[in-house]
């Protein structure tokens, strides 16, 4: 049996990539607002970046998790989104 890898779309180049090498951004239900998602296992709607500054200046430029999430996204976030790119290079 073929073992199929979710893909998702990075928010910032838009390219389609395995879930598990980006990094979640997820609503949390209940009005708790936007995280960064480190387990992959939060509940909430998902929006995902690349681990990758470029995708990160894109995302902001575009306003891309403004428009994953129909929300304004808090500077806080998106420092934290940072954070993990930073991480993870
Ligand atoms: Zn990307």
């Amino acid at each position: 049996m073929v073992k199929s890898i979710p893909q998702r779309m990075c928010v910032g180049c838009r390219a389609m990539r395995d879930k598990k090498q980006l990094i979640r951004v997820v609503r949390q239900p209940e009005e708790a607002g936007l995280t960064v998602d480190l387990s992959g296992k939060m509940p909430g709607r998902g929006a995902y970046l690349c681990p990758d500054e470029v995708c990160f200046k894109k995302a902001v430029k575009s306003r891309g998790l403004e428009r994953a999430f129909k929300m304004k996204v808090d500077e806080s976030l998106w420092q934290e989104v940072r954070e993990q790119i930073e991480e993870k290079n």
